[in-house]
């Protein structure tokens, strides 16, 4: 470590190196050309199909058909392609007890992520609640078990798909996390999804979908479209929280989730008497 910075930012430094060791991004270098030259393109984030966002002169069926301002990142995360021999416990292990940022102080469990390591579908939430806190799953509250209905419902169980959340500590008075809060936390969930490789993931509320596709839009724009992230097939719909709020916006969800299941092959559960 360079001796010649003052105390306070040679420590800020050192934190900031041990972050991205603890991501994963292999060899660190000072001269960013070579970062550069590795690097290639930020994730590109484009729409795959829909009725809806089909401009209007499109008789003729072009795609790709519409695509979200990419916000330009200097994240090292995504400078990268993948991090080598990935798995989900070594990220566990990475994220330890972590204190990278405010939310660790009123946590009382990681909530990291639960279901089946090799789902083809992930659920994105925004992050845990007061129960999730508790118990260290993501989901088990209220919204939790709605969540839980909605996937039945798509003749799945839980345990078919993985369940996880954009920060990994509970969002105090379940207010939204801060952007640099999701900065911090969300290269460990972007490795997540390149482990699982899932072939569809469903981000619930805007949160989730504005981290994964690099946006400020608003979710009530782009839900139910398709989006290509990383290669894996995104689509956002309402959080179930909302849904408990709103319960007239079930039937539009029921709608989005139906598209998941055409895509996976699935048949919907029939309602038991
Ligand atoms: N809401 C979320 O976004 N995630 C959870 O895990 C629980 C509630």
């Amino acid at each position: 470590m360079d001796s010649r910075l003052p105390e306070t930012s040679r420590e800020k430094l050192e934190a900031w190196l041990r972050y991205y060791d603890d991501l994963n991004l292999g060899e660190f270098y000072t001269d960013r050309r070579i970062m550069g030259k590795r690097s290639g393109k930020p994730p590109a984030v484009r729409a795959v199909t829909t009725a809806k966002t089909v401009p209007a002169a499109a008789a003729i069926p072009v795609a790709p058909v519409r695509v979200l301002p990419v916000v330009p990142t200097t994240s090292l995360f995504e400078a990268i392609d993948r991090v080598e021999g990935d798995t989900l416990e070594l990220i566990r292990e990475n994220l330890g007890e972590c204190t990278r940022c405010r939310l660790h102080k009123q946590r009382n469990k990681i909530v990291f992520g639960t279901g089946n390591p090799r789902a083809e579908l992930v659920f994105v939430g925004e992050g845990p609640g007061h129960d999730e806190d508790v118990q260290g799953l993501p989901f088990v509250g209220r919204a939790g078990k709605l969540l839980t209905q909605m996937i039945e419902a798509m003749g799945l169980h839980r345990e078919d798909v993985y369940i996880c959340n954009v920060v990994k500590c509970r969002l105090p008075e379940n207010r939204k996390p801060e952007d640099d809060e999701v900065a911090t936390c969300s290269p460990f969930l972007y490795r997540q999804l390149d482990v699982i490789a899932p072939k569809a993931i469903v981000c619930l509320g805007g949160v989730a979908a504005q981290t994964l596709l690099k946006t400020k839009d608003p979710i009530s724009r782009f839900r139910g479209t398709w989006f290509d992230y990383r290669n894996t097939k995104l689509l956002a719909t309402y959080h179930p929280a909302y849904l408990l709020r709103n319960p007239n916006a079930k039937g539009e969800v029921w709608k989005d989730l139906q598209k998941v299941m055409v895509l996976l092959g699935l048949k919907a559960k029939k309602p038991s008497r």
